[in-house]
């Protein structure tokens, strides 16, 4: 079990990303590293299996030194920290800003989304692009839980809003994105107008 820290703000706009709406360095909620520390420890003392904290975005990246502050008590607390970023380890690496909370990422998944190699065959990689770099030895790649295909979670609350959490398939996805079901459905059109047959020679 892990603890999952939605950070706001991503400028990599890759297309079809399924997270759109966390584009924007305005929208999310603010709240304080003590703020997400308490609610960390709450959910540790309700899941003592709790083994760690997860970083997805939005880009992560993109609020690197308040991250790495953060990331550093919770390894300090005896947590792993995984990270999912748009950018390459390569491209972390030159950057100055990002080396503080590199250094406490134990398992990096990298790269933009590319959706023209989209894959669901591989655990928490959304398309063949993607690399995970175990940085540490935290995690194990012989660990069968990164054997497992994607899969995503779908949670409902006593509001009746609906999360979904993960790398949903397409059909998942459109149910819960209307732009993405009219996009699926413009080019299902397009693909049926490819495939009708040549009208015949008028006489
Ligand atoms: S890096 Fe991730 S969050 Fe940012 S646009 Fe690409 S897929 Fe979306």
């Amino acid at each position: 079990m892990r603890f999952v820290l939605w950070v706001q703000g991503c400028s990599l706009a890759c297309p079809d990303c399924c997270n759109p709406h966390m584009w924007s360095a305005r929208g999310g909620e603010s709240w304080s590293q003590e703020q997400i520390w308490e609610r960390l420890e709450r959910a540790r003392a309700r899941h003592p299996e709790l083994e760690g904290l997860t970083l997805v975005g939005g880009e992560p990246f993109e609020q690197a030194p308040a991250l790495a502050a953060f990331c550093a008590r919770v390894r300090a607390a005896g947590l792993n920290v995984m990270a999912f970023s748009g950018y390459t380890l390569a491209e972390l690496a030159e950057r100055p800003d990002a080396g503080a909370l590199l250094a406490e990422v134990d398992l990096l998944v990298d790269g933009r989304y590319q959706r023209e190699e989209h894959t669901s065959e591989r655990r928490f990689v959304g398309s063949t692009n993607q690399v995970m770099h175990f940085l540490t030895d935290a995690f194990s790649p012989e660990d069968p839980r990164f054997q497992e295909p994607n899969h995503a979670e779908i949670r409902m609350n006593h509001l009746g809003e609906v999360q979904v959490v993960g790398f949903p398939f397409e059909k998942v996805r459109a149910a819960f994105d209307p732009a993405y079901q009219a996009k699926l459905r413009q080019e299902e059109k397009r693909q049926q107008g490819k495939r009708l047959p040549a009208a015949e020679g008028s006489s």
